[in-house]
């Protein structure tokens, strides 16, 4: 799987979020949780891979659409359109950080989606404007020091 600019994935643990754009407010099914209406506009979900094959495994599998629908995020892929993935290689597991800091940041979120095992409120979170990566970090670096943090990539093809 090959993101633009011919930077892959890389195969080591991770955290991640990936930003969907949601060209119309709809409403999607998401297991358990019930129905949910999604505005239009710009959705982020963060997440960690600290399993086997680390992001590109995990990252890969939200792009291409799971077999069978699994966590909530499962049930956005069809409805929704990954524009953007944001990670950080490492063994730390971030996405409750993330979760934190983009609860400040977001102009909503979903309550109780993605975090059915944590105790956040949401890891799912709407933005009307397009975030950039430093939506993770709270405001907290220069956009400079975020691109050497996180690598952002603009297009993905698959
Ligand atoms: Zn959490």
């Amino acid at each position: 799987m090959w993101l633009a600019g011919g930077v892959e994935l890389p195969r080591t643990p991770g955290t991640y979020a990936i930003v969907f754009r949601n060209p119309r407010t709809c409403e999607v099914t998401a297991g358990a949780l019930g129905r949910i209406r999604l505005a239009r506009g710009y959705w982020v979900y963060v997440g960690s891979a600290l399993g086997p094959g680390g992001l590109r495994a995990r990252v890969g599998r939200h792009l291409r659409g799971p077999a069978r629908p699994r966590w909530h995020v499962d049930y956005l892929h069809g409805k929704l359109r990954v524009v953007e993935v944001w990670f950080r290689t490492g063994p730390a597991r971030l996405e409750h950080r993330w979760a934190r800091v983009l609860t400040g940041e977001a102009d909503g979120w979903v309550l109780g989606f993605g975090c059915s095992d944590c105790g956040c409120g949401s890891h799912l979170f709407y933005f009307a404007r397009r975030p950039g990566p430093g939506a993770v970090l709270g405001g907290r670096f220069s956009e400079k020091k975020i691109v050497a943090l996180y690598c952002q990539i603009p297009q993905i093809s698959l």
